[in-house]
């Protein structure tokens, strides 16, 4: 395998499910949910394939999806951006965060994330050949240690990545955290990449897009995505909104990568977003439940649950139970128990930060929930 890569494994996500597989054990590791996507994207997608929409899309998107994409982000954020120059449709937001980094970013520049990270932005940085600087965002709340961001900033830094709502631990940057990101942005001429892929799943507060701050959309890449918001994590449709300066370095990424994205789906994803408001809130109620009883189980069972405004990840502290890390914990967890779950310290530069935190999902029915609380209340 090549240098840039040497360091990675197989992916937690792949290991993980493997894992549940073979134990037949409850899978609260990767999130994906274990039930189907809505009914009317997936008639739009079988109708996009009997009517012949099968031979490569436009690269940068079919021009509908191009257009609900803006529609939407207008309804969320205000801004009117130009879906012929400003959109380019990728496949999955994983693509996405792969062109941005490939397209926006030189060999040397210094790249700053938050720490724990998805594993895809490291791996996509390392093949870009940027220098990661990881601030690491700590419990009970994982806020942003300011004082610490503003250090790390350089006449090297290229650009600040965030997540929010944020995977793994559920944190949504708050208001004044963004603002603080922006100015920094601002006074050092840093440009701001944001995956935003669970802001429809933001319970206790509102999701704010770092995109839709004053001055900020000129030098931000927004990155969102079809998976989670419509629970269709297969179908890997993607995003990235950018001015034409930055979506051409994304473009170019992006057309020798895999050129263009799943034709016959992409029109199904241009009828899911022109979803009512009502689809949203639902998706939420049903999210608030499932929350609840994973919540509500994990504190039963004995962990040290930390607070989780949005996405459909919870992160816990597993030290009540006397293991030495999260790998032994997890092992434990899926051999004894029969829940899978995942061990966070891989989305740390340094794993000894990780080693006392587990993250569970919530994408399951409730049944499934119950179930794999029922079996911590017991057997841990
Ligand atoms: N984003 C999903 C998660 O965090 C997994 C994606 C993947 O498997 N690569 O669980």
């Amino acid at each position: 395998v090549a240098k840039r890569l040497e360091k990675f494994k197989t992916t937690i996500f792949t290991q993980m499910s493997t894992l549940a597989i073979k134990h037949g054990a409850i899978n609260l590791g990767q999130g994906f949910p274990n039930f189907d996507g809505p009914e009317f994207v997936k008639e739009a997608a079988i109708q996009a394939v009997k009517e012949g929409k099968n031979q490569y899309a436009r690269g940068f998107g079919v021009p509908d999806l191009n257009s609900s994409i803006a529609a939407r982000f207008k309804k969320d954020t205000g801004l009117d951006v130009d879906p012929e120059k400003e959109v380019t449709v990728t496949s999955g937001c994983t693509e996405a965060i792969a062109a941005t980094m490939l397209g926006l970013i030189n060999p040397g520049d210094e790249v700053i994330l938050f720490a724990p990270f998805y594993d895809s932005y490291e791996a996509t940085l390392s093949m870009a050949g940027a220098k990661i600087k990881a601030i690491t965002l700590r419990p009970p709340d994982f806020s942003v240690p300011l004082n610490e961001l503003k250090s790390a900033v350089t006449k090297d830094t290229r650009a600040i990545l965030i997540n929010t709502p944020h995977n793994p631990t559920g944190k949504m940057f708050s208001r004044e955290e963004l603002e603080f990101i922006a100015t920094l942005c601002k006074e050092n001429d840093v440009l701001a990449f944001t995956d935003e892929v669970y802001d429809k799943l933001a319970f206790e507060a509102d999701h704010i897009s770092l995109a839709s701050l004053p001055g900020m959309y000129e030098r931000t890449v927004t990155l969102n995505s079809l998976g989670k918001t419509f629970s269709l994590t297969g179908w890997k449709i993607g995003w990235a909104i950018a001015p034409p300066h930055l979506t051409w370095g994304v473009r170019q990424a992006h057309a020798f990568l895999t050129f263009a994205t799943s034709t016959p789906m992409q029109w199904a994803a241009s009828v899911a977003l022109q979803a009512p408001e009502s689809y949203y809130e639902e998706l939420k109620r049903d999210y608030k439940v499932k929350k609840a009883i994973l919540v509500d189980g994990l504190k039963a069972a004995g962990f040290i649950v930390y607070p989780s405004s949005g996405t459909y990840f919870v992160m816990v502290d597993h030290t009540p139970f006397g293991f030495e890390n999260d790998i032994a914990f997890c092992e434990y967890l899926i051999k004894e128990v029969g829940v899978v779950a995942i061990p966070p310290s891989v989305f740390y530069l340094n794993p000894e930060e990780g080693k006392n935190l587990v993250r569970f999902t919530f994408c399951k029915d409730e049944g499934t929930l119950r179930a794999a609380v029922d079996r911590m209340k017991e057997k841990l």
